[in-house]
């Protein structure tokens, strides 16, 4: 099943597996794509980044536009060229930096938003057709539309313009020019409020998007509401098109949406822990600033062939992390993100096999068992 750049090869239950096909090449779905803000997967070389098994990163438009610009990305090559990274590469429209930066925004009329830039304060502005032409110069392999993404507590009211304008931007934007093989994703607004929800789905699958993204979530509400929503809302979307849940990264909310039918997440989470000394394992989340790691000569995680578990110790790791040392928190960044994105190919295998509710069983003790056996010895 699937058509045009996405085909689904398996499924399990609402669960799938699939390819995307992008100009840089194929990327297996469920996947998780690290995140390279500016550019760079914080910590991780590009080459490294490949042979961790990563198919795919995101880029984010709102910082690369201020800084360095997308005419001086344009006019080294582009975006792949520029960070050395030659596989695909997903954009995110600019939208959700500017609407989290909710003391920044001036004013959200028709046309767009207007806010003032943390670089420098200055008032800037964002539209449907700004960020088509950023990804278009860019050149991603994937471009996101420009929503309106508010808070959980947003009115009612609020949510309804939010979602009627997400639509009349997102028709805008598919209607400017983008770079050659370049997908247009476009996003559904509507944050757990069933109703505007499923209008914003409606609305967004009849443009004739490459793929759906289901925003809004994952924004303060409550987490079982968040999957309560995406388990009705991911089905309505179409089902030959990729599903994309913007941002969640950790091992149980990766599982939990996979089953849901998403096939694409990304987050900052694995780099965000390294560089606070915290490591996610099959034992669950290690903190290694704890005292017990002082003279462990065990590596992070027995079961994981990153360069940091098959080549130094907790010990170590530890102290270059107390220490403040670059290599730690470079070595603790390739673990986390190694750790996803074997969790991810692990769930792709089990979806193929008709087995992803046992993967997902067995993967949620093991990390349960791991972390209260830790609590219990210390
Ligand atoms: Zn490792």
């Amino acid at each position: 099943m699937g058509d045009g750049a996405f085909t689904v090869v398996a499924t399990d239950g609402a669960a799938r597996a699939g390819v995307l096909r992008t100009a840089h090449g194929d990327v297996p779905t469920p996947a998780f794509m690290p995140v390279g803000t500016k550019a760079t997967v914080k910590g991780i070389d590009p080459e490294a980044l490949r042979s961790l098994g990563a198919r795919m990163v995101l880029a984010n438009t709102y910082h690369l536009h201020f800084r360095p610009g997308a005419d001086t990305i344009e006019a080294l090559g582009g975006l792949h060229r520029f960070m050395g990274w030659e596989g695909p590469i997903l954009t995110d429209s600019g939208g959700f930096q500017v609407f989290s930066l909710r003391d920044t925004i001036l004013a959200t009329d028709e046309g767009g938003v207007s806010f003032r830039s943390v670089y420098d304060g200055r008032e800037e502005r964002f539209t449907p057709e700004l960020a088509a032409d950023v990804q278009r110069q860019l050149g991603s392999d994937v471009a996101m539309c420009l929503d309106i993404c508010l808070p959980a507590d947003a009115a009612p009211a609020e949510l309804e313009l939010a979602v009627a304008r997400t639509t009349a931007w997102a028709r805008r934007q598919l209607a400017a020019p983008r770079a050659a093989g370049q997908l247009v994703f476009g996003i559904a607004q509507g944050g757990t409020h069933p109703e505007l929800r499923r209008r914003s789905l409606e609305e967004i699958a009849a443009l004739g998007c490459d793929g759906h993204a289901l925003g809004g979530l994952s924004v303060g509400e409550e987490r079982e509401l968040m999957l309560d929503t995406v388990g009705w809302a991911a089905p309505l979307l179409p089902a030959g098109r990729p599903r994309y849940f913007m941002g969640i990264g950790d091992p149980e909310g990766i599982l939990a949406v996979i089953e849901r039918g998403i096939d694409m997440f990304d987050c900052v989470l694995p780099t965000r822990l390294g560089r606070t000394g915290s490591a996610l394992t099959w034992a669950g989340r290690l903190n290694l600033r704890n005292r017990c790691y002082s003279r462990d000569s065990q590596p992070l995680d027995p079961s994981c062939s990153c360069p940091a578990c098959a080549r130094f110790s907790r010990a170590y790791l530890r102290h270059l992390v107390n220490q403040q040392e670059l290599l730690g928190l470079i070595l603790l960044s390739l673990h986390n993100v190694r750790f996803l994105l074997d969790l991810t190919a692990g769930a792709r295998v089990a979806i193929e096999r008709g087995e992803f509710g046992v993967y997902r069983d067995a993967a949620l003790a093991r990390i349960a068992q791991g972390q209260s056996a830790r609590e219990v010895a210390k």
